[in-house]
C-alpha cells in the first residue's frame, strides 16, 4: 500500500513525523512519503521512524506555486533533501509564510482573536505556519464552529482574513526538484475549483514546464475524477501518483 502525500506537525498536520509513520505502518502502508508544505524539516525524523517500522520511505515536499494568479500545489518526490537548490527555494517560501502570517494575524485580530501572531507561532512550534493554524484560533475563540466554516467565511480568497501572496513560479518549483534528482507531481488536480477547460490548461502548462507526474487518486477523489486524471496522464505522458493527503486522524 503506497501513500505519497501526507502531512505532519512540520506544517498543517496534527501528528509528529514519528506518530505519522507509526500510524501509517499500523494502517498497512508499505511505502510512505512525508510531504509537508514548503519544508523538508520533518524528513530526518520520519526516516528514523520508518527504519524502526521496516517500511519504505521516500523524501517528499508539497510546494506552494503561483500559476496564472492562482495557487497550485506541487508535490516533489525522491529528491536529494540536502541539495541547496530545493532548500534555498523553500527558504524563500518559508520567509513568505512568515510575513503572510503577520498580515493574517492583524486581520483575524480585527475579527476578535486576541494576540494572534504569538498564539499561532506557539501552535505551529517548529513547523510552518499555515491557514489551518489560524482556523484553530478562530475556533478556539468561538468565532467559527469548525475548520470548514473558518475557511468559508474568513480564510479563503476574497474573504476578510485572506492575504494573497506570490508563491514559487511553476517552472521554478519543477526546476528545484529536477535539479535535486526528483520527480514533480501536480497535486490533487481536482482540488482547485477550476472548470474542465482550466484544469486542462493547468495540466498542459505543468507538462510543458517539465512536470513528471499527476496525482490520480487522493483521499478526496471519486471514480469519475480519477478517470479524468488518468486520461490526462495518458494524453500528456505523465506518470501517475497516489496519496492520501492525510492531515489528521
Ligand atoms: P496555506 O498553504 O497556509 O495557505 O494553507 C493551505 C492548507 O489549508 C491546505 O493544504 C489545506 O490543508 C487547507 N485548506 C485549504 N482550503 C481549505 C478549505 N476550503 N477548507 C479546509 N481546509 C482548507
Ligand atoms: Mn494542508
Ligand atoms: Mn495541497
Ligand atoms: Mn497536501
Amino acid at each position: 500500500m503506497i501513500d505519497l502525500h501526507a502531512h505532519s506537525t512540520r506544517s498543517d498536520g496534527r501528528l509528529t513525523p514519528t506518530e505519522l509513520v507509526d500510524r501509517a505502518a499500523e494502517a498497512g502502508v508499505t511505502t510512505l512519503a512525508l510531504t509537508d508544505h514548503d519544508t523538508v524539516d520533518g524528513l530526518t525524523e520520519a526516516r528514523r521512524a520508518v527504519d524502526a517500522q521496516g517500511i519504505a520511505f521516500i523524501n517528499g515536499v508539497e510546494i506552494s506555486v503561483t500559476w496564472q494568479g492562482r495557487t497550485l500545489h506541487m508535490v516533489g518526490l525522491a529528491f536529494d533533501a540536502q541539495d541547496s537548490r530545493p532548500t534555498d527555494g523553500l527558504a524563500t517560501l518559508q520567509q513568505a509564510r512568515l510575513s503572510r502570517a503577520a498580515r493574517i494575524a492583524t486581520k483575524v485580530e480585527k475579527l476578535g482573536v486576541a494576540n494572534a501572531l504569538a498564539r499561532v507561532q506557539a501552535i505551529a512550534g517548529n513547523g510552518q505556519i499555515t491557514r489551518p493554524h489560524f482556523a484553530r484560533l478562530l475556533i478556539e475563540d468561538g468565532i467559527c464552529r469548525d475548520n470548514a466554516q473558518a475557511f468559508k467565511r474568513h480564510l479563503r480568497p476574497g474573504r476578510d482574513a485572506h492575504v494573497s501572496i506570490e508563491w514559487a513560479p511553476l517552472e521554478a518549483a519543477i526546476g528545484w526538484i529536477a535539479d535535486a534528482g526528483g520527480i514533480s507531481v501536480l497535486a490533487h488536480p481536482h482540488g482547485y475549483r477550476l472548470t474542465g477547460a482550466w484544469r486542462r490548461r493547468m495540466v498542459t502548462a505543468f507538462a510543458d514546464a517539465g512536470g513528471d507526474a499527476i496525482e490520480i487518486c487522493t483521499g478526496a477523489t471519486d471514480a469519475q475524477q480519477e478517470a479524468v486524471s488518468t486520461a490526462h496522464a495518458r494524453e500528456y505522458d505523465l506518470l501517475a501518483s497516489v496519496g492520501s493527503d492525510f492531515h489528521a486522524p
